[in-house]
């Protein structure tokens, strides 16, 4: 038994509509983030690592060969043929559209690449960058917006130093379903001052608008974040193992089976992640969730 036997996994659901294994390759496009450039915020979020933002952090290589390189130690590892170029790291609509075409149209040049999946902030969506993905979409490429809230209550947005609010997510949420793009909201568990009942909370607010696909994350706590100093000086308490994969396997009961989960964790890497250090085990955390949900005779949408 896998995962993909209790929840309706991303990976599942590209094996179904296109017939072989589709995998995700994460791009750095040297992006930044309005969050730490002054424009929403100077700090960024109290858990965002900000050493990647110094003014001496190297340029990425160009989005090709991230894309050939990726693909090269994927395809070795599963087979995979075809994938979807990942713009993950920082802000990825927040530049001007022609810039954006640029890099774009770099990744969809390539014959393997099927689509594009685009990580970005609800305060970061334009009219024109939703025109220029939808036009993709209507030639076919597989086009997703990977929205971050985090949470959906306004007091855990201040305090983790969002700079933006719930509202700003129902409006991005409105607007980019008005192009009929698909979404994937990124929520965290493990925030602080929220519990168990918020992380359903969110959940609740966020399916009722009726995303297509969501990401979960524990919150981890990675060098040279606020988060970390807050850790330090006992003012943030990490996230217990076996809690997240309760409160995890919790919020996949409750998620109608239509949509789909693109992730169920998340992971650091060991040279910045300070805790909790389970969360630099995939793996772990991955079979750990599908045992909860074994052991409760339980699954995706059992709960509505
Ligand atoms: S919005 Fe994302 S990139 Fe920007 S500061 Fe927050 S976590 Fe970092």
């Amino acid at each position: 038994m896998t995962l993909a036997n209790y929840v309706n996994t991303f990976g599942q659901d590209l094996l179904r509509r296109y017939g072989e294994r589709v995998h995700k390759l994460a791009i750095n496009a040297g992006f930044t983030c309005p969050n730490r450039d002054g424009t929403k915020g100077r700090g960024g979020c109290t858990f965002c690592n900000n050493v990647s933002f110094s003014p001496n952090a190297q340029r990425p290589p160009r989005i090709t060969t991230q894309l050939a390189l990726g693909r090269e130690v994927l395809a070795k590892r599963t087979g995979a043929k075809r994938f979807i170029a990942y713009f993950q790291a920082y802000t990825n609509t927040y530049a001007d559209i022609a810039h954006l075409m640029n890099l774009y149209e770099e990744a969809l040049a390539l014959p393997d690449v099927v689509g594009l999946s685009v990580g970005t902030r609800p305060d970061c969506i334009s009219g024109d960058v939703l025109e220029l993905l939808s036009s993709y979409q209507q030639q076919g490429y597989e086009v997703w917006i990977e929205l971050g809230l985090q949470s959906s209550f306004d007091t855990t947005l201040a305090a983790i130093h969002r700079g933006h609010s719930f509202a700003d997510y129902q409006r991005a949420v409105h607007i980019i379903q008005s192009y009929n793009i698909p979404i994937c909201t990124h929520l965290i568990v493990g925030l602080p001052n929220e519990s168990r009942d918020h992380a359903l909370e969110s959940l609740q607010r966020v399916i009722e608008l009726g995303v297509q696909g969501l990401k979960l994350h524990p919150l981890h706590v990675v060098k040279h974040t606020i988060l970390a100093k807050q850790w330090r000086t006992g003012l943030y308490q990490a996230l217990d193992f076996n809690d997240y994969l309760n409160i995890a396997a919790d919020m996949i009961e409750r998620t109608p089976l239509s949509v789909v989960y693109h992730r169920v964790t998340a992971t650091a890497a060991m040279d910045v992640l300070l805790t909790p250090l389970w969360c630099h085990k995939k793996w772990l955390v991955l079979n750990g969730v599908e045992q909860v949900l074994r052991d409760r005779g339980t699954q995706q949408g059992a709960i509505l």
